[in-house]
């Protein structure tokens, strides 16, 4: 995560080339302004129609409205107002337009060209056309090969905005008693990246109910690939692990369809519980289909069900432990709450305490 101001110097060199090729100019107030004009393609991500263009208007703003497309800065000249925030430059004291870091900072780290340029749909214009045009006008090459845009996040079918009083965090989710991986799997399940995800608290009961599916079908993957005698090793025919995860590739490959991805997923769920209560899932399936799950886990990132116990929670754990063996009930139920406040439950088993989430 690289701070925009430990690369002005980086910033400015840039700006210097696109002035050397004429894409950019010093204009009479001072700043420096990136030429459309000189930038054929200019408006190729948005579909701007150029000929409508005022030719030698200029916009001094971050944020601008495709209407008043204009000549965009790169250099700001300082004004009184921006106080103390100011660099020296070939072309006075002031500081980098919005647009310019991000070329700056990725060609610094990763290269001229990169595969991928992800981010929020309101960054399409003019951040990002501007981007292209100033990072390809000085470098000649192809920016960006693919870029991605994230649509926002409704809630209830509403833009969750704090005005409406329909803004969770992730704290207010897993206060509900959510875990993380539940969260994680609405927000995946919920659309493609590039239509409107709505959350939704039946939304999170879904994904709850879909995730003790997927954690209750991987123990009995694994129940069943471990039930060999020991020291036996059990070799997976490649070509039943490939036939299994042929369709992940295909899915992710068009435009990473992910719902396609999990109905994979939940095809495999059903066709493997029937095999095995049919007494016809082998060792060898088991081992593949466990090497399968790694393989898209290591997309989904949903891990396993193993709930990582917070510190507070464990502390107040141990007392009430503690104070049971001790008899002071009061004390218990005291600590239980204190437990529920935090957002777990504990259960009292033969075994000892059994704590869940919520
Ligand atoms: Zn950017």
């Amino acid at each position: 995560m690289p701070n925009a101001t430990d690369y002005i110097p980086e910033m400015v060199t840039l700006i210097g080339k696109l002035i050397e090729k004429k894409s950019a100019y010093v204009s009479d107030d001072g700043s420096v302004y990136f030429r459309i004009a000189s930038f054929p393609k200019y408006g190729c991500l948005c579909h701007l129609d150029m000929a409508n263009l005022i030719s030698g208007a200029r916009v001094n703003q971050d944020e601008y409205e495709k209407e008043g497309v204009g000549d965009f800065v790169l250099w700001k000249k300082w004004v009184a107002a921006d106080g103390d925030v100011g660099w020296d430059s070939p072309w006075g004291k002031g500081r980098p337009g919005w647009h310019i870091e991000c070329s700056a900072l990725s060609m610094k780290h990763l290269g001229e060209q990169i595969d991928i340029h992800g981010g929020g749909t309101d960054l399409r214009f003019p951040h990002h056309e501007n981007e292209i045009a100033q990072s390809e006008a000085a470098t000649g090459l192809t920016f960006v090969k693919h870029w991605f845009h994230v649509e926002h996040l409704l809630v209830d079918g509403q833009k969750m905005s704090k005005s409406l009083g329909n803004m969770y965090t992730v704290r207010d989710v897993l206060a509900k008693g959510y875990t993380g991986r539940e969260l994680r799997y609405a927000l995946l399940s919920g659309a493609n990246y590039a239509k409107n995800l709505n959350f939704t608290w039946q939304g999170m009961e879904d994904a709850k109910t879909a995730l003790s599916r997927i954690d209750e079908w991987r123990k009995r993957i694994v129940d069943r690939a471990t039930s060999a005698q020991p020291g036996g090793v059990t070799v997976v025919p490649p070509d039943l692990e490939k036939n299994i995860v042929q369709g992940l590739d295909e899915a992710l490959g068009h435009d990473l369809n992910i719902n396609a991805v999990l109905g994979l997923l939940f095809t495999w769920i059903r066709t493997t519980h029937k095999e095995m209560d049919e007494g016809r899932f082998t060792m060898e399936q088991a081992h593949a289909y466990l090497h399968a799950w790694e393989k898209l886990d290591s997309i989904l990132g949903l891990g396993d069900a193993t709930v990582t116990i917070p510190a507070e929670v464990q502390a107040l754990l141990d007392q009430r432990a503690a104070v049971r063996k001790a008899k002071d009930f009061a004390k218990s139920d005291e600590l239980r709450k204190a437990i529920e406040v935090l957002g777990w439950k504990v259960k009292d088993t033969a075994k000892g305490q059994e704590l869940l989430p919520g």
